[in-house]
Parts: C-alpha cells; structure tokens; sequence
C-alpha cells in the first residue's frame, strides 16, 4: 500500500472549488457571502434571520478519551464524519472547526486542520492568518489593555476637576456626555444629564475609576509564542512619570474577548458582552468594566467583522466553518455558537453539523454541554467519542509517551492486554458522555500499527460500557470512504430520544458546582480550596456573579489534577488553587494547578521546516 504523504502535500494536491460556487452550492445568496479571495468567505448573521423557520439539523459534537499529548485525532474524525456524511451519504452536512493560533504554528508541530485525507482546504491559510479575526481580537484586547493604564496615569497625575474637564470636553459649544458615558452615570445612580448639574462628589466619583492596580486582570496579548514576555514591566519611559506596572502577556487565543466570540449569539449580545468584561477591581472592591472604561462600542466596532463566520471547504469539497479558537482550558476551547447555529439552519432538517471540542471529554465536552449549549440553547444529538489503540495502551500502563520522541515499542506490537487495561478511560469518559442524556458512538481512529483484534477487544468493551456503537474508522488514510461506517452509525444514533440535561443548576453555589464536575466527570472525592480560591469565590459572589457556569482550568492529559495519573484515577481530591472570572464571556474558572497562558518556543521550532516556493507561491513544510 503506498504510504499517506505528510498532511500539505495532500492538501495541496488538492485544488479547492471556487468559494463561491460552494456558498451557491449550500443556498447562500450573494449579498449574504464576503469574499476574502476565491478560497474564504464570511458569511453573514442574516442568514439566521433568512432562514428562522427552517428546523435545525442534527447536532453532532466530536470528542475523545483522555489523550496522549500527539492528540488521537478529533479534528481528523470530525473532517473524516463530514465527509463521509457528505461525498458517501450524500446528506447536507457542515462540519464546525476552530481557528488555530499561530503560536503553535511555528512552535510544537502539530496541525489543526484535521490530517491525512481528513482535511480543511486550503490548509496553509486555515492555519496561518485565515481573515484576520485573531488579528482582529489582539487589537481589541490591546486597546483595552492600552486604556486601563493610560486611565490610571490621568488618574494619578491630574484633579479631579481637570479629569473631569477633559473626559467631558465641550463641543459644539456645548458640553455633553457620550451615550457610553451615560450608562456609566446610569451605574453610578446620578440622573442629571448635564455636566454642569454634577455636585463635586458626583464629579470625582464620575471621573475616577480608581481601578486598584494589584487586582488588574487584563493582560495584553500576542498571538505568538514568545516566553520572555511571561512577566514584563510597563511605563519605564519619563513620560510615564515613574507610574510602572508589572504585568504579562498571553497569548491571543487566551484573550477573554476570543471567548466572546465564541459564546455571542448576535451583535447586540457581542456588544453587551464585550462591554460587561471585568479587567480590575476599584479600590473599594466594585468590578470595574470595558464600559466604565468607554470602550464597549469601540472594541464591538473592531470585533465586527471577525463576528462572521469563515466558510472553508474540506478535501471531498464539503462545507466547513472555521470560526472563533478559544483556549481549551482557561477558556471553553469550543468553536463558535454562531457558526453551528447558521449551520444548523443551512444543512436544514435532513443534514448534520459535526462540531469539534477540545481535549478529552472531561474537558471540551462537559464544557461544551454546561457552557457552550448552555448559551446557544442547542440540543446535541450524538457525541462521536475517538479513541485510539496508542492512547488506550498508555491508560492500560504502556511506556510515557512524549511529542517529538519515536513511540516505544509497546505501541507497535499487538497488546491486548494493555488495550484492555487501558478501556478504564473509555468507560469513564462514555459516562461522562452518558450523564447529559446523549447517546455515545465510539470512533476508533485506525493507526497502521493497530491490530484487528485489539481492535475488535475495544469496540466489545465499548458496547459493554453503555456506548450505542462503537465503529473502525480509517478516514486518515482514506478519507470519507473510511468513515462511511461510522457516518452510518452517527445516523442512526441521531434518531435515538435525546434526553439532554446539563449536569448542574448554575443557581447552585459555585463552591458545590465545581465540586460537581469534580466529583461526577473526574472521578475525585472532593475539592480542596485554597485560602485564595475561597477569597476570590467569596468577592464574585458578592460581585454577584455566582450564576455564571464553571470553566474548568485542568489538564487534559488526565481526569484527574495530575498529568501522570492514567486510566481512570480515583481516591483523590482536586486542589483548586485559584478561581477568576470571564463575565463578559460568561463564566468563572478555577484554577487546578497553574496554567500557561503564554508558550514557549522549543529549542528546535516547526519554522526550521517552513519555505515558500517562489515559483508557485506553494507553501511548503507546514506539518
Ligand atoms: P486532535 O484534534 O485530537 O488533537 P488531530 O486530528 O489534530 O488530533 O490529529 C493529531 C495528529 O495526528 C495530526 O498530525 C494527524 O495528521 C495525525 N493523525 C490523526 N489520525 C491519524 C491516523 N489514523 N494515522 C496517522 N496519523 C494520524
């Protein structure tokens, strides 16, 4: 059999149809369709309006067992899914994907776009900068970040008369406040409208935000892996008076307004969400917000077009979204709601939209089902769990396995034993699937070195566990073809009763929210706060954000807080070491243990292998 070539060589073997021609294809109409050339479109929110009564599609969400820090294939599986469905099945099918960041791009090999014959076309510009929405969300976030601390030095340098002379200027020969600025006096309780009316109380409440700088929770981001801006000193410049700070950078795909734009369901709640943002407390401990600060038309302005989902296509020339990126762990890692609703209304009630969450399901799932659905108000019809021979041996007690290290030999000879030892972890994340009431198809991504009978001894556990199905797949290998059986499966599932619940009240406590998910999805015995976690979970519930949904903040690489638990570990209790909050996205995370919000660049980067051909623009050495 000849060997699958590296992932751009397939994908630029093959040429994509004219974006046009596959937004005609799908039923949209012109005016609804923004070209960015002849391989990308936006796509606009009218549809939704357009096609209100049209019944949504069934709504398949891809996601895995705890995997091996290779990834076992999920965005290979839902490209695989939609193809088959697709090209094989001949149904109207979407398949709904995050914008990777750039950051691992050229750091950690490692592709988004799905691999082998499973792909996002063109792939290069899907990984690189697609339409520009992550640049777009970098400068929305910067300019906040910009405000914040040129806020607090006019603060600190100036009265309270001269601020106030100058936030409320005269214009026209008339001095007015902007309509942002009213919502503030609005929040503040004062009900005159002309600045002149305000009392000298009213005019340094109104002027000084009096943000207390130890609490800034706003960083500025890039979208680049860069480690030495984890910790950095701004305001070193004369200009500054002295007035420093130390702060960081994240990267951009941490930023809460990608989160934004992942949860919003329109416009006008995209404005209200990025306007409500918490970045500080003030000195007398109330939230301070991007509004307080002026800034929620602005940042809405810059964030309009990122708004609308990209449309792609995959290597069998069926419709892909690829909309919104948000980390998987400090934010929900889940594509956008946006793009799976108008997918929804686009395949209409025949078709299927397969969305992808990251992680294993004790992550992008649990977080998909309480967070993302939550918001969209979607009920899902099937969870597609993958699972791979390779990762299954490594919960059965297999050798570590490391990214960029040739696999031991565990993983390349017949081992049933540990194959079934492993089956632990499956069991455990099918029930967790099974607790939101959604039947489990089990998708068994096909390595080389996989045997038929290990194979055959994971598809019985699976069935054993409570799965619906549990199906062989090769589509890496071969594409659509090699996910034929399992698109049959998900079809039927989908015509199972769906008795969708989330797994908690958000009335409910957060202390006893978080304790949920770690005690029904991770297996713990409890949770442990610490002293700061039970301070910060005290401040939002006096902030009066206790009713927003948990985001966990955990590894993936175990259910449990400790990435070299395997299996399905029990007896343990889940330290949370801090709790922050994403109001504006809508949710609070804890902490379990810390977490980079800014890579690093290994000593041999993925840039080493990066060229372009000058004579064909061809890219080459991306994965
Ligand atoms: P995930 O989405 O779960 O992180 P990906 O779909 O991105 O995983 O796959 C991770 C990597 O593994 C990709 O480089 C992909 O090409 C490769 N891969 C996926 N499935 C297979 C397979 N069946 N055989 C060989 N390589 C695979």
């Amino acid at each position: 059999k000849t060997p699958v070539p590296s992932d751009i060589e397939v994908a630029t073997a093959q040429t994509p149809k004219n974006v046009d021609d596959l937004a005609r294809e799908i039923g949209l109409q012109p005016h609804e369709v923004d070209l960015y050339g002849k391989k990308k479109a936006k796509v606009s929110l009218s549809v939704l309006d357009r096609l209100k009564d049209v019944p949504n599609g069934k709504y398949v969400v891809v996601t895995g067992i705890t995997p091996t820090p290779l990834g076992e294939g999920k965005s290979t599986t839902t490209i695989g899914l939609t193809q088959a469905l697709g090209a094989h099945l001949k149904k109207n099918v979407f398949a709904c994907v995050r914008q990777p960041s750039q950051g691992p791009t050229f750091g950690i090999k490692g592709g988004a776009a799905g691999g082998g014959y499973s792909q996002v076309i063109p792939m290069d510009e899907f990984n690189l900068h697609l339409t520009g929405d992550i640049h777009a969300i970098t400068a929305a976030n910067n300019l906040l970040a910009a405000a914040i601390d040129a806020r607090i030095f006019h603060e600190s340098t100036q009265t309270d008369k001269a601020l106030y002379g100058r936030l409320v200027p005269t214009k026209d020969g008339e001095r007015k406040f902007s309509p942002i600025q009213m919502k503030r006096l609005e929040k503040l309780g004062i009900t005159k409208t002309n600045p002149d009316d305000l009392t000298e109380e009213e005019v340094a409440d109104f002027a000084r935000l009096d943000i207390d700088k130890s609490t800034i929770t706003w960083q500025r981001v890039i979208d680049t892996n860069d480690r030495y801006l984890r910790k950095i000193t701004v305001g070193q410049s004369p200009t500054e008076k002295g007035i420093t700070r130390e702060t960081n950078f994240d990267i951009t795909v941490a930023s809460e307004i990608m989160a934004v734009l992942a949860l919003t369901t329109s416009l006008a709640d995209m404005r209200d969400r990025l306007g409500r943002m918490v970045v500080a407390s003030d000195t007398k401990g109330r939230p301070v917000t991007a509004d307080d600060l002026g800034l929620g038309g602005a940042l809405t302005v810059l964030m309009k077009d990122a708004i609308r989902p990209n449309l792609m296509q995959n290597l069998e020339g069926t419709p892909v979204f690829v909309h919104a990126g948000p980390f998987a762990n400090i934010a929900h890692g889940n594509s956008s709601v946006l793009a799976d609703k108008i997918a929804l209304k686009l395949v209409g009630p025949n078709g299927f939209v397969v969305t992808e969450a990251g992680f294993g399901a004790d992550i992008g799932m649990e977080k998909f089902f309480d967070i993302k659905c939550r918001y969209s108000g979607l009920v899902p019809h099937v969870v597609v769990l993958v699972a791979t021979i390779r990762a299954l041996k490594m919960h059965g007690g297999g050798p570590k396995v490391t990214a960029g290290t040739p696999l031991p030999r565990e993983y390349k000879e017949e081992n049933i034993g540990l194959v079934e030892a492993g089956c632990s972890n499956l069991k455990k994340q099918i029930e967790n699937a099974l607790h939101f009431g959604i039947p489990v198809v089990v998708a068994i991504n096909g390595f080389a070195t996989d045997t038929e009978a290990e194979m055959q001894a994971v598809i019985q556990k699976a069935r054993e566990f409570g799965a619906f199905d549990a199906i062989i797949c090769s589509h890496w290998a071969n594409g659509g073809a090699g996910a034929a059986d399992l698109a049959q499966a998900v079809e039927r599932a989908s015509q199972q009763p769906s008795n969708f619940q989330f797994l908690y009240d958000v009335k409910l406590p957060l202390e006893e929210k978080i304790e949920t998910i770690a005690k029904k999805i991770y297996g713990a015995d409890g949770i442990e706060l610490s002293e700061q976690a039970q301070g910060a979970i005290n401040r939002y519930k006096s902030q009066g954000f206790n009713d927003l949904p948990i985001c966990m903040a955990k590894t993936h690489l175990s259910l449990s807080h400790d990435a070299e638990r395997k299996g399905a570990p029990s007896g343990f209790t889940l330290p949370i070491r801090d709790v922050r909050a994403s109001v504006g996205a809508g949710f609070i995370y804890p902490l379990v243990g810390t977490m980079s919000t800014m890579p690093g660049l290994p000593t041999r980067p993925c840039f080493y292998d990066i060229d372009l051909d000058p004579d064909t623009e061809e890219v080459k050495g991306l994965f």
